[in-house]
């Protein structure tokens, strides 16, 4: 069994990634510096004697002793709202902080999966995305600090895999959803749910008639663990195909909650991706991957979890 870091670790990712390798019997180093990680997320890690925990800001220095056999770097903010809000921070840990985990990895001669993100192909012209769509990003949106520190991302992976021979590989993941999301984090799964939870109004931004696509963190999880097994350095998609307006989604979510909400509709974000679905073809093939946990199953685990976290609140 080997000995493997994640950033991000705290993270809603990180965390469901921690549980995972823990529980494939490696030993788990979680970094995070707890901007938009929780402690909560990972407190009930720490009695295992395979876990450690170093809060530390991997864009100052990334250094941990001993071996490392590989490194999950999933340290950044996630939300539209969170990388409007950090945009710098965002920029800098997309760039600086992934310098330093591929530096990390060619030291430890550790393979590195790097989270990337379907935002690389921005608001796509192509339906669904496959991975050699180049994309239609704007570098200079209030997205952009997010989009363009991923591609960035991408960009000095495949150099140090063609210029170092380091052991990478990149996942473009998808819009990810389930327990352990922030309350507020912005995102249209936990604002639903908590306000569909409350009664209140549900806030469709624009018409709602923009699609995304939503995948269970466990198969996201499954999805990511068998990418750094294998030996496929390109890109990846991973997600679920399965695709819905907002508006439907508001719905969806207001029925499986019980909730007597409204739905009532806000100005759009800009730049705000108007379709996305991931092509999986390459996952499918490449790792044998696929979702297997229904929208319907994986909302109402992530409602159970909205219910609990509302009522300690
Ligand atoms: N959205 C919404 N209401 C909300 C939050 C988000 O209608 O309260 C929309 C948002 O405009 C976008 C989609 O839901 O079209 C997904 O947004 P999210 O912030 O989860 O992530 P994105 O997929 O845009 O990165």
């Amino acid at each position: 069994m080997g000995r493997v870091l994640i950033t991000g670790g705290a993270g809603f990712i990180g965390s469901h990634l921690c549980e995972r390798f823990l529980g494939d019997g490696h030993e788990v180093i979680a970094v995070d510096n707890l901007l938009t990680g929780d402690r909560d997320n990972i407190a009930h890690l720490f009695v295992n004697p395979k876990f450690t925990f170093l809060e530390q800001d991997i864009t100052n220095y990334l250094y941990v002793a001993g071996p490392l056999d590989a490194i999950m770097h999933f340290a950044s903010p996630a939300s539209p709202v969170d990388y409007l809000e950090l945009p710098i921070q965002t920029l800098k840990v997309g760039s600086i902080g992934t310098h330093k985990a591929l530096g990390l990895a060619r030291a430890k001669n550790a393979r590195i999966l790097v989270a990337s993100t379907s935002e690389v192909y921005g608001d796509p012209l192509i339906h669904p995305q496959r991975e050699d769509y180049w994309g239609n990003v704007n570098p200079i949106g209030p997205r952009g600090v997010y989009d363009e520190a991923k591609r960035f991302l991408e960009a000095l992976t495949m150099a140090y895999h063609r210029t170092h021979g380091v052991n990478t590989r990149i996942a473009r993941i998808f819009n990810t959803y389930g327990p352990r999301m922030r309350m507020r984090d912005g995102r249209v799964v936990p604002n639903f749910m908590c306000q569909a939870l409350k009664d209140e109004a549900i806030t469709v931004y624009g018409d709602g008639s923009q699609t995304r696509s939503f995948c269970f963190v466990e198969d996201l999880v499954e999805g990511l663990t068998r990418l750094l097994w294998s030996d496929e350095p390109m890109p990846v998609n991973l997600g679920n195909p399965t695709e819905m307006s907002i508006h439907d989604f508001a719905v969806k979510i207001r029925d499986l909650a019980g909730s007597k909400s409204r739905v009532v509709f806000r100005d759009l974000p800009v730049d705000d991706p108007k379709v996305r679905q991931p092509d999986i073809t390459r996952a499918r093939r490449i790792l044998g991957w696929e979702p297997k946990v229904s929208l319907d199953e994986g909302l109402e685990r992530t409602i159970r979890f909205f219910q609990q976290k509302l009522k300690d609140a």
